[in-house]
């Protein structure tokens, strides 16, 4: 290779910023390319009220950018967004950042990618990185008179703050982590709400107590804050047990089970209310909402449980399974994300003109959550098979860029472009396929699971994310010519 190769990230958010601080690092010349004009991705997009990271903030901080400025366990999703506009000035990472730019089409031809974006421009480049996300194209289900409500309404993701709440009757439906901190939300500000639950959820009742000024003041030190982080593990185990009750049904989980079972008990004293409240469907198989104030909110005065499937909707409000008319003059949609869009509506042609949508016909899958078959140079960050649950992003992410880095390296000394090959793919997703078959995760229907009731979800225990990313076997990858400069050269395999 005679020059630097050129790469592109596509999205600030959590996976872009990660992998930026990864290629400033290691002195790579990169562009980040993202749709809005402030980096968050999801942390951007939501802005509801009641918005908490679920797990304990500090395992969710960049490894490189440690912070101690949280004031809470779980912080509201506005410090987040905070901390990641603060470690994309503190890793200098804006210079890279093109705001404003959607990319809508990748297609590789003569040995680069060519991205154009919404507003037409082209940009030509050697390696593409894909840290789109994947929960960023909210639902709203299309059920019968959903466009007549006279008010306002909106997703959980869209939240229109221009709308004055007080004094508003609010309905929310959906009881996923969105709805049930929603909820809890204007139901503690006593806002007048109406919850509208389809299907009733396990909920974690976990304290969010505040980090005190000492606290604070101790993290700064580094042997301290590594002994505060150590109590947070064995916490976390305390309360939320180790991972493995998900992955493998048995004796754990039902101990969790019950656990969460005598927790209800005690919160929600009336047998008829708790009935209505307690699953039906095996703990953990959808993702658990966590919230200190959800079952004493919901037997407040100013807030009403409704059970079962919506009819319709009217312009006056929402008319339940059971023909009632429930007024409401605001309307949230908390209904979840279309979750395996990932780097779509974008097109992506790879060599040879596969598009990704073929790849992806009858269900999303992907190589170790990193790469995909005819797509070379082109990579995504926390891609289907990821780890959801049982790691923390930036610990993924980080063994991410461990295998992708030394990707890039080999990109960069043979001057190749990198896909991996069909068989090694197929080989992955099998032995995938048949682990995640057997978690809890297969045992409901969750956004986790592909049209095929797959969970695309990283099935296994955490060190053998780490595992696989140590080595990059190159006999797993097809190898295509890498375009030295702009001269036309053809990408066949070599
Ligand atoms: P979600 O978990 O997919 O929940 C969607 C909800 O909408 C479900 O309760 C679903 O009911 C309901 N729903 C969908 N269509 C419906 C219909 N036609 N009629 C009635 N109800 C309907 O979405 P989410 O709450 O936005 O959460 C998605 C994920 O985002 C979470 O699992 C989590 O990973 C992430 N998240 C994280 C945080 C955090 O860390 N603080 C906060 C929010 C979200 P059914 O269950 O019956 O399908």
């Amino acid at each position: 290779m005679h020059r630097p190769l050129d790469i592109a990230i596509i999205g600030a958010g959590m996976s872009g910023l990660f992998l930026g601080h990864k290629l400033n690092q290691a002195g790579k010349k990169f562009t980040i390319f993202e749709k809005g004009h402030e980096v968050g991705g999801t942390w951007r997009e939501n802005t509801y009220p009641g918005l908490h990271v679920d797990v304990i903030t500090r395992s969710y901080e960049f490894p490189f950018a440690r912070s101690r400025h949280w004031s809470r366990r779980y912080a509201a999703g506005s410090e987040v967004r905070s901390y990641l506009n603060d470690v994309a000035r503190r890793c200098d990472l804006e210079r890279h950042i093109h705001f404003g730019v959607e990319i809508s089409s990748a297609v590789f031809e003569d040995g680069r990618w060519t991205l154009t974006s919404t507003d037409g421009d082209s940009r030509r480049v050697d390696v593409v990185y894909a840290g789109t996300g994947f929960l960023h194209r909210p639902v709203t289900p299309d059920m019968p008179g959903r466009d007549s409500f006279a008010g306002p309404a909106f997703h959980s993701a869209r939240w229109d703050h221009s709308v004055d709440l007080k004094g508003k009757r609010i309905g929310v439906i959906g009881t996923g982590s969105s709805g049930i901190q929603i909820v809890s939300e204007l139901g503690q500000r006593g806002h007048d709400v109406t919850h509208f639950m389809r299907t009733p959820q396990w909920i974690q009742v976990k304290e969010n107590p505040s980090i005190s000024r000492l606290e604070k003041f101790l993290l700064g030190f580094p042997a301290l804050s590594r002994y505060w982080d150590q109590r947070m593990r064995k916490l976390k185990i305390k309360t939320d047990g180790t991972e493995n009750w998900k992955l493998t049904p048995g004796p754990e989980r039902d101990e969790m089970t019950r656990r969460f079972l005598k927790v209800l008990e005690e919160q929600v004293p009336d047998p008829e209310l708790r009935a209505k409240l307690t699953p039906t469907y095996q703990l953990g198989c959808k993702r658990i909402p966590k919230s200190p104030a959800y079952y004493k909110v919901i037997q407040q005065d100013n807030v009403r449980p409704v059970f079962g499937p919506i009819e319709r909707i009217e312009p006056a409000g929402i008319v339940d399974g059971e023909g009632s008319l429930h007024e409401l003059d605001v309307l949230v949609f908390a209904t979840g994300f279309d979750s395996h869009a990932y780097m779509r509506p974008m097109q992506v042609v790879g060599a040879g003109g596969v598009t990704l949508d073929e790849l992806w016909k009858d269900s999303v899958y992907s190589y170790r959550g990193v790469a995909l078959p005819h797509m070379p140079n082109f990579f995504l960050l926390s891609g289907p098979f990821a780890p959801v649950n049982s790691l923390a992003i930036p610990s993924s992410l980080d063994d991410e860029s461990l295998f992708l880095l030394k990707a890039l390296d080999i990109i960069e000394r043979d001057s190749v472009a990198l896909a991996p090959s069909t068989q090694a793919t197929e080989r992955f997703c099998d032995q995938l396929g048949d682990a995640a078959e057997r978690t809890t995760y297969a045992l409901c229907d969750n956004w986790y699971r592909d049209r095929g009731g797959v969970p695309v979800l990283w099935p296994w225990a955490r060190e053998r994310h780490r595992e696989q990313f140590e080595q990059l076997d190159l006999a797993d990858f097809d190898r295509f010519s890498l375009a030295p400069d702009e001269e036309h050269r053809v990408a066949d395999p070599v």
